[in-house]
């Protein structure tokens, strides 16, 4: 059986329905030389710009819906070979580009993967989920030479935030002085993340995150088309308020899951973010020593963010209000808002915050996470 891939083969409309607005009001024809699309991991930022680039690669001059889907622009962009468009992501969201060949490319990949994360060097891992500098270099100067098809050149950047500051710098230099027809897509999901330089010189496009109905209708019409993946309703809602609401979050960690790929990032922090919540769960009796020793190995980021969402809603019920991420866990964010002070909530919570602006660089994550949930225990001692 071949692993499903994502996003699944959609022609309609790559367009999720609540990026529509957003989309409607590009103008392709006098498109600014800097875009930088921003909202939250998982609502469709990355889908949305592929399918911009490729309508800025469009060459139908007929065509009122753009890309056509027809021209040879849109031909080559769909099996991965416009020599105009250069998308700078890490090794980690390649797989989410167009390619032709993907299925037979799929072994070598995944011996890749799983060779990587038990053997490998910590750097080698780090360096899978950044953009590597040589590539932002041969990128950047590749833009001197012009244009291959005689249309707009395209650069997709994702996530900015993991761009080296060498290299960031090397795309301020661009982006001060564009070069004809060369339009960057620029990517984040957090825009305070970038530097106000590179920030200043784009346009600034907001992506919102669709109201709990919208997203779960357009998560079943995906999982229809994928039927061999089965999941009950339910499971889909909770998975869908532990992503905190982002849909295409969803989608990416049930056709991990179903792929069975346990080594998998996603997956991975998805186990950890359980245990880390079954911890939380204990409140004064959390055992954080074994618990940072459980999940210290999952991605750093997706933990703080499960620890600030379960913060939120523990502050949320002890207001009398209805928790946003984990309704299911009422009753036991009930029992704890009995126990919990509210001074020192706000104190850990401010420690989260903190913790944070190092989430992609932290040094010794399990030290730090030893530190967090030890504060967290005492949130609820007298
Ligand atoms: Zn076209």
């Amino acid at each position: 059986m071949n692993d499903l891939m994502f996003p699944p083969e959609q022609h309609e409309s790559n367009i999720a329905p609540w990026l529509k607005t957003l989309w409607c009001s590009l103008d392709f024809e006098r498109f600014p030389n800097a875009i930088l699309i921003h909202g939250q991991s998982g609502v469709g930022k990355f889908a949305f710009a592929v399918e911009l680039a490729k309508a800025l690669l469009c060459e139908s001059p007929y065509s009122a819906e753009k890309p056509c889907n027809q021209c040879d622009g849109c031909h080559w962009f769909s099996t991965g070979n416009h020599p105009d468009f250069t998308p700078l992501v890490p090794e980690t969201h390649r797989k989410l580009l167009p390619q032709a060949d993907y299925e037979s490319d799929e072994p070598a990949k995944k011996s890749r993967t799983s060779r990587g994360e038990d053997d490998a060097e910590p750097s080698e891992k780090k360096e899978r989920k950044n953009i590597s500098i040589e590539e932002t270099r041969s990128a950047i100067e590749s833009l001197s030479i012009g244009s291959h098809r005689g249309g707009n050149r395209v650069i997709l950047i994702y996530p900015l935030e993991m761009l080296r500051s060498d290299s960031a710098n090397t795309l301020l230099k661009s982006l001060e002085e564009p070069p004809e027809k060369t339009i960057f897509i620029l990517l984040a999901d957090r825009v305070d993340r970038v530097l106000p330089t590179i920030r200043s010189r784009c346009r600034l496009l907001s992506a919102p995150r669709p109201d709990q109905a919208e997203g779960l209708a357009w998560l079943k019409t995906q999982l229809g088309a994928i039927p061999e993946i089965k999941v009950a309703d339910g499971d889909v809602e909770a998975i869908y308020n532990e992503q905190g609401g982002a849909p295409y979050a969803v989608l990416e960690s049930l056709i991990a899951r179903h792929n069975k790929d346990e080594k998998d990032e996603l997956t991975m922090s998805i186990a950890a973010s359980r245990i880390l919540l079954q911890s939380m769960a204990q409140g004064a009796r959390i055992n954080w020593l074994e618990t940072a020793e459980k999940v210290h190995k999952a991605q750093y980021a997706f933990l703080l963010a499960t620890m600030q969402r379960w913060v939120s809603d523990l502050q949320i019920v002890i207001e009398g209000g209805v928790p946003r991420y984990y309704p299911k866990h009422i009753n036991t964010l009930k029992g704890l808002s009995q126990t919990a002070q509210t001074l020192k909530l706000l104190q850990f919570w401010k420690s989260l915050v903190q913790s944070r602006r190092s989430e992609n660089h932290p040094l010794a994550a399990r030290v730090q996470l030893e530190a967090l949930l030890s504060q967290y225990q005492q949130v609820f001692e007298a």
